[in-house]
């Protein structure tokens, strides 16, 4: 018999900087929550980014990891090493009509967005290159290419559009979080299409995290309350590719003195600094407990 139950967890930092004290804490909280279902803990690093993810980052996440007392079952995964399965699914929501191409740089999305719906979330796209009902994948590649030369935007070799997830505009969309409870959204006001595959041949965080969660059986997601909105992006994902959707932990931020959450420019915060100031994971965890926000939903 099997001693491990069939939960499957993880934990995906991207190596984009020093793990600092929030990212430790929500990862605390998944290695917890795996143990105490008897489950296994997978680590996943999430590279996508080639430009912003460095070496030195994604060698210190395991340092720092095991210095503060996480332990993982599988991984590290990396998924620079996965873009065939992400290529994969791109082509599979672009031939179900859910994918479709567009032009737009982030500048003029942002400059026909009239406000962005929340901090530090992709705005709301304002349909430029949305193709009415009955299209083609070609036709509208071929016609979002045109706009990029009839603009003089033609970007350089190699560089192409960018996919976008249609949404269902309009569709009340529900799930329950296991820490939030009930979490409401309704497609085309709260978020809008997103970037699935970009321009610079890179996946976007929404596809990748989608299809590793899927190909590792992942059967609950624990991370930061900052990607509460982002799970309905997902969930339209899985839906779109047929895959059944797991569990979602969304674990409460912590806030620096001021009440503002932490960010990896904050460096003073980051498990490095701390250790070399000589606290001990103990030490770093139990007031972290006391300074997690509040919540304002
Ligand atoms: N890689 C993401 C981050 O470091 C986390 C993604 C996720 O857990 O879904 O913020």
């Amino acid at each position: 018999m099997d001693e491990h139950s069939e939960y499957r967890g993880r934990i995906a930092p991207s190596p984009t900087g020093y793990l600092h004290v929030g990212h430790a804490m929500t990862f605390w909280t998944a290695q917890e929550r795996a143990r105490a279902a008897n489950g296994k803990l997978i680590l996943r690093i999430e590279d996508v980014d080639l430009a912003r993810c460095r070496s030195n980052f994604r060698e210190a996440i395991e340092e720092d990891l095991r210095w503060f007392g996480i332990e993982w079952d599988e991984g590290p995964f990396f998924q620079r090493e996965r873009f065939d399965l992400y290529r994969d699914a791109l082509t599979k929501l672009r031939k179900r009509g859910f994918a479709y191409p567009c032009c737009c740089s982030r500048k003029d999305v942002a400059a026909a967005t009239l406000a962005p719906h929340e901090e530090n979330a992709e705005p709301i796209y304002p349909g430029t290159c949305r193709p009415n009902d009955s299209y083609s994948v070609e036709a509208a590649v071929s016609a979002a290419k045109k706009k990029i030369v009839q603009a003089r935007r033609l970007p350089p070799q190699g560089r192409e559009v960018n996919w976008r997830f249609r949404v269902p505009d309009g569709e009340e969309m529900r799930y329950v979080d296991l820490a939030l409870g009930e979490q409401r959204a309704v497609a085309g006001k709260d978020f809008g299409d997103f970037i699935l595959w970009r321009r610079d041949d890179l996946p976007a965080y929404q596809l990748a995290v989608v299809v590793d969660d899927a190909a590792m059986g992942i059967t609950e997601i624990v991370r930061g309350e900052d990607l509460r909105t982002d799970t309905f992006r997902q969930l339209l994902i899985y839906r779109a590719l047929e895959i059944e959707q797991p569990q979602f932990y969304h674990a409460p931020l912590i806030v620096d003195l001021a009440g503002k959450r932490l960010a990896k420019r904050d460096a003073a915060m980051s498990l490095r600094a701390l250790r070399e100031r000589g606290l001990t994971p103990e030490e770093i965890r139990e007031p972290a407990r006391a300074s997690q926000a509040p919540r304002p939903y």
